[in-house]
C-alpha cells in the first residue's frame, strides 16, 4: 500500500501487523509504538515497524483498543466520509437481502459492517443510534450517518441511545438519549411499535436501558415455534421474546423474569397481539429462575418446551469457568423438566463462551441427566447481526434446539 495520504501516522508492533493481516480490525494499545500527532477519533495510517503502511484505521486515545481499521488501503481522510456512506449503504443492502417478515432489526453492526463503533437499529419508523467510539463521534461523522441513514432507510426519526458508562471510557463529551433528526423536524413521542415474525412489540427509544426485543433472537423465535408445544417454559424472558412467540403455537406459557418492569413490558405486549392470542393467556413470573427452576423440579412439574435465555453470564475470559457452572446447573435442572421428547431451546450470549464448549456443557448436563440430547438445529444469532469469519467477536449467540428424546 502506497502512502499518498497526509494522514497522522501510529506504528504498531509486528503483533499488531499479524492481527490486520489476519483480517482482525483491533490492535491494542499495548502493540501501538507510536501515535505521533494522533488526535481522538481521527482517520489515521498505520505503519509497520518499518514504516511500512499496512492499512487506514480510527483512533482512539483512550480505548485499550487504539486502532481499529477500516481498510487495507491507504484512504486520506478527506476522502473517509465518502466511504462511510458506502459502507452504510451496503449495509442497509445487505439487510433487505436477509430479512424477512419484520420491521425491526440491525441496520448496522459495527465492525461486521466495517464501520468500527457504530450501532444502528431500527424498530419500526424509528431508527436508534448508538455511537461507541471517538472515530464515529465527530460531528461530520454524525452528520454524514444521519444524512445517509435518512436517504437510504427513510425513517420517520432517529434517536440516540446513549451508554454513558462508555462514553466517560472512551472520554467522549457526555450526551443523553435524545431524538437527533425527525421528518420536517416534527415532535414525535418516543414510544412507538413495530411488527416481527407476524407480532407486534412496543418500543421507547428513551426508556430504560436495552428496550424493544432482543433483535439478535429474531430468527430464533420463530425456529423454537416450529418445534415448541404443549406447556412451555420462557425463563429469562425480558420482555416476553420466545415467550409470545410460543404463546401462538403451545396451550400453555410461563414466562419468568427477574425484573418486575420488563415483564410489564411483556405483558403489553401481549396485549398489542390479543387478536392472535385471544383468550390464550402468558403466566408472568416475577423471580429469579435458578430458584423457579429449583422449586418447580421439587415440585415434580413437567414440561414440554422450556427456552433458556440467560444474560451474558461470561463478561471476562476469566469468567468463563464459572459460567460454565452456571449454563450447566440451569440446564440440568431444565432436563429434568421436560417430558419425553420434550424440547431445550438453550442461548448463550456470551462471546467469551465459545460454541464448542457450550455443547460441552450441554453434554455433560445431558449425561447427569440421564436424558439423552437430540441436537435439531445449532443456531447463532440472525443475519441481521453478521459474523466475520475473522472477527470472532461478531459471532457471540449460540441456540441449541435439542430433544431429551426419552425416558
Ligand atoms: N429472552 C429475552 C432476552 C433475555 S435477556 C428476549 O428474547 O428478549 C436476560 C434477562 O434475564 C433479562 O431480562 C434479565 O432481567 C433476566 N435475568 C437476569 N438474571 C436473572 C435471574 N437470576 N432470574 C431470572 N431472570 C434473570
Amino acid at each position: 500500500m502506497k502512502n499518498k495520504s497526509d494522514n497522522p501516522r501510529v506504528t504498531v508492533t509486528s503483533r499488531g501487523v499479524a492481527r490486520l493481516r489476519g483480517g482482525h480490525p483491533w490492535v491494542y494499545r499495548s502493540d501501538v509504538r507510536t501515535t505521533a500527532d494522533a488526535e481522538p477519533g481521527s482517520v489515521v495510517t498505520v505503519l509497520d515497524p518499518k514504516s511500512k503502511p499496512i492499512a487506514t484505521a480510527l483512533y482512539s486515545s483512550a480505548s485499550q483498543i487504539a486502532i481499529r481499521a477500516i481498510s487495507p488501503e491507504a484512504i486520506p481522510s478527506r476522502e473517509w466520509i465518502a466511504l462511510l456512506r458506502k459502507r452504510i449503504v451496503d449495509a442497509v443492502a445487505f439487510r433487505r437481502r436477509v430479512v424477512q417478515d419484520s420491521e425491526a432489526y440491525r441496520v448496522i453492526f459495527s465492525e461486521a459492517d466495517f464501520l468500527p463503533g457504530l450501532i444502528v437499529d431500527k424498530y419500526g419508523e424509528y431508527l436508534s443510534l448508538q455511537v461507541l467510539t471517538q472515530g464515529m463521534d465527530s460531528r461530520d461523522v454524525r452528520n454524514a450517518i444521519i444524512g445517509t441513514l435518512v436517504a437510504e432507510v427513510s425513517p420517520a426519526a432517529i434517536f440516540e441511545r446513549v451508554d454513558p458508562r462508555i462514553r466517560e471510557l472512551e472520554q467522549m463529551e457526555s450526551r443523553t438519549d435524545s431524538m437527533l433528526w425527525s421528518r420536517d423536524g416534527a415532535e414525535l413521542p418516543s414510544k412507538t411499535s413495530f411488527s416481527m415474525n407476524d407480532l407486534r412489540f412496543q418500543f421507547d427509544a428513551v426508556a430504560g436501558q436495552k428496550t424493544g426485543t432482543f433483535l439478535d433472537q429474531r430468527e430464533n423465535y420463530s425456529a423454537a415455534a416450529r418445534h415448541a408445544s404443549g406447556r412451555a417454559l420462557d425463563c429469562f424472558t425480558y420482555q416476553g421474546g420466545f415467550a409470545l412467540h410460543l404463546n401462538r403455537v403451545c396451550e400453555q406459557v410461563t414466562a419468568v423474569d427477574i425484573s418486575r418492569p420488563a415483564l410489564e413490558v411483556g405483558e403489553e405486549n401481549w396485549k398489542l397481539n390479543k387478536d392472535v392470542f385471544g383468550a390464550r393467556e402468558i403466566e408472568w413470573i416475577d423471580a429469579n429462575a435458578f430458584d423457579l427452576l429449583r422449586d418447580y423440579a421439587d415440585r415434580g412439574e413437567k414440561f414440554d418446551t422450556v427456552v433458556l435465555d440467560p444474560p451474558a453470564f461470561a463478561k471476562s475470559k476469566a469468567a468463563t469457568d464459572k459460567a460454565l457452572g452456571g449454563y450447566k446447573e440451569l440446564n440440568l435442572r431444565a432436563l429434568k423438566m421436560l417430558k419425553p421428547g420434550g424440547k431445550l431451546i438453550t442461548c448463550s450470549c456470551s462471546f467469551h463462551v465459545g460454541e464448542g464448549e457450550f455443547l460441552e456443557m450441554l453434554g455433560a448436563a445431558s449425561a447427569d441427566a440421564h436424558r439423552p440430547l437430540r441436537i435439531l438445529e445449532k443456531r447463532g444469532q440472525s443475519q441481521d447481526h453478521p459474523v466475520l469469519l475473522n472477527v470472532p467477536e461478531t459471532h457471540y449467540l449460540k441456540c441449541i434446539i435439542a430433544e431429551a428424546v426419552w425416558p
